[in-house]
């Protein structure tokens, strides 16, 4: 587990030198993204937090990071690594803690001392779907992360929020992720990505696949996307519309100014 965590970890060092150092628009490491890993210990799967070492590399050298996490669960390992620290601007859009391991990732989680207002949690209701989850993200994301002006964007590109994945229940597909993906790729930001979770495989393959064409700007098979991604209605649309509506208005609430 060791030297396979090593593996991973170093793939995302090399994905930060080859954007850092070596000029790259994008560098992507999807065996990455294991941000339940803390400081001295393993969890969630997470042994070696590869997004927080590659978050600290980078404030070491003097540079804003803004970290975008759009798992399922909340990117605890990297929001408790900065949390005491503007240097680095932690988002999570991720299943309500109260549903979902690892239990944290609420709103009033947003930092202390000089990093108050730098951990931003936007806990999404079980069963939020495309339409939902688009509206949170575009809301929280863009305006903040502009707001912050990093100098490098790292982004944990887990895929277990799919309407397939057998750990959560989120309700998005492929295209909430071209959404999410396409605004990564528009940023004038130096752009590191990683994966994360992500537990039925054929929605990993697909996404992931059509997520690396947008790094490339190549045009998406349809037959990469989901054919009919499910919609909210009646009293689960309202429950999951007026949910999206509190989480945004409280995570830019928390936010710094
Ligand atoms: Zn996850």
């Amino acid at each position: 587990m060791h030297e396979a965590s090593l593996l991973t970890t170093g793939a995302t060092l090399v994905a930060m030198a080859e954007v850092i150092d070596r000029g790259a628009r994008v560098a992507v490491n999807y065996a990455g993204g294991l941000h339940h890993a803390m400081r001295r210990r393993a969890s969630g799967f997470c042994v070696y937090n590869d997004p927080a070492i590659v978050c600290a590399l980078l404030a070491d050298r003097g540079m804003k990071v803004a970290y975008v996490d759009i798992d399922a669960h909340h990117g605890d390992g990297v929001q408790a690594a900065f949390y005491e620290t503007d240097q680095v601007l932690t988002i999570s859009l991720h299943q309500d803690g109260r549903t979902l391991f690892p239990g944290t990732g609420f709103a009033d989680e947003r930092g202390s001392g000089s990093g108050i207002g730098y951990s931003i949690n936007v806990p999404l209701a079980p069963y939020t779907d495309d339409a939902a989850y688009m509206r949170a993200f575009d809301a929280v994301v863009p305006p903040l992360v502009e707001r912050y002006r990093p100098d490098v964007l790292l982004t944990q590109q887990g895929i277990d929020s799919h309407f397939s994945d057998p750990l959560t229940h989120l309700m998005v597909s492929t295209r909430t992720r071209e959404h999410c993906v396409r605004w990564f790729g528009a940023t004038p930001y130096p752009w590191v990505a990683m994966g994360g979770g992500g537990y039925d495989l054929d929605a990993v393959r697909r996404t992931w696949s059509m997520e690396y064409l947008i790094m490339l700007g190549a045009s998406i098979p349809s037959e990469l996307h989901d054919p009919d991604p499910p919609v909210a209605t009646g009293a689960r649309r309202t429950m999951i519309d007026e949910a999206v509506d509190g989480a945004m208005r409280d995570a830019l609430a928390a936010a710094f100014r």
